[in-house]
């Protein structure tokens, strides 16, 4: 199938890669030129603008920072719906709010483009897999139509309910992500300050109850200081924000997330906004003036 991508960042690049390891013939574009150099020599091919990579398939697949950018992408000069035929499937694999959502697809109806939202988890290693978590959200026949599609990016893709039910999952799963990252942070520090080695910790708790996927991921970096992204403080700054506004908009209060928003605002405030979201373990750092690392 020929595919446009655009936004060929951190996850964009590798996901487009095992789009072309499954056979599939892609128009790729971004701002950064030298992102889209690096896909054309895994054999993509070059568009010259959003409009021109919409104008050449039937299928579109953005993958951009945050709402602002898919809505200038899609709906802006030069952007998808300029050059978009009627049928063409849109399939925004961003994390943007749920109401962006069901914006850009109610211009996109107007112009006979049909959009679903997919945003994914998993982060940078299960993009290279191609074993994403992908959750969905949209009429479940476009869905259906693309599902194989999906497939190659993902391990799983879940049909979540009507466009904007994929952002809405991954608001939630982007809270427990930032809360979870927050308590193991949080412990690591009490016990490296009581005098245990964090790796006995880690050893001893990662297979009970308080065992988690990001206690498996996020620990090994915490020790070795390794906070190379990943995925940067900044764009989890970006994902609290969306369901902060979208929580006080349909009335579920967060205050876990609140506290955790102002850590790392603390940190982005430091200029370690590019770090990696384990980086929160930074915060308790420099509250304690102790460092959790063997
Ligand atoms: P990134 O910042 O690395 O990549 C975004 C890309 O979009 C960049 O290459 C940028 O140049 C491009 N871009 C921005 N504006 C554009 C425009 N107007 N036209 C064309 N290209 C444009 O971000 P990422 O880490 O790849 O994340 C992308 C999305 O996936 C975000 O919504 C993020 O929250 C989500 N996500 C990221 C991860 C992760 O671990 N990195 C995990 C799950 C979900």
């Amino acid at each position: 199938m020929k595919i446009g991508f655009i936004g060929l960042g951190i996850m964009g690049k590798p996901m487009v890669r095992n789009l072309l390891k499954a056979g599939h013939e892609l128009i790729v574009y971004d701002v950064v030129e030298s992102n889209m150099d690096e896909v054309v020599k895994d054999g993509a091919k070059a568009a010259s603008s959003s409009k021109d990579a919409a104008a050449r398939c039937g299928l579109v697949i953005t993958m951009l920072p945050n709402s602002p950018h898919v809505k200038s992408v899609v709906l802006g000069a030069e952007g998808v719906l300029e050059g978009a035929a009627p049928g063409t499937i849109l399939v925004d694999m961003s994390s943007i709010a749920p109401l962006a959502s069901q914006e850009i697809c109610r211009e996109c109806a107007k112009k006979g483009v049909r959009m679903i939202d997919a945003p994914v988890s998993g982060g940078e290693p299960k993009a290279v897999d191609g074993t994403l978590s992908i959750m969905a959200g949209g009429d479940k026949e476009v869905f259906d139509q693309v599902y194989d599609v999906l497939m190659t990016m993902g391990a799983s893709a879940v049909h979540c309910g009507d466009i904007g039910a994929g952002n809405t999952t991954k608001l939630a799963n982007q809270v427990i992500v930032a809360l979870n990252i927050a308590a193991v942070s949080e412990a690591f520090m009490l016990s490296t300050r009581a005098g245990v080695d964090p790796l006995k910790v880690f050893e001893a708790i990662k297979g009970g109850l308080a065992g988690s996927t990001v206690m498996n991921a996020k620990v090994p970096m915490i020790t070795d200081g390794n906070f190379k992204p990943g995925f940067k403080i900044d764009l989890h700054i970006k994902d609290l924000g969306n369901a902060l506004e979208t929580g006080h908009g349909v009335g579920a209060p967060l205050p876990l997330t609140s506290q955790v928003m102002e850590m790392m605002q603390n940190l982005h405030a430091d200029g370690l906004g590019e770090n990696d979201h384990s980086a929160i373990a930074r915060y308790y750092e420099k509250l304690t003036g102790t460092e959790i690392r063997v």
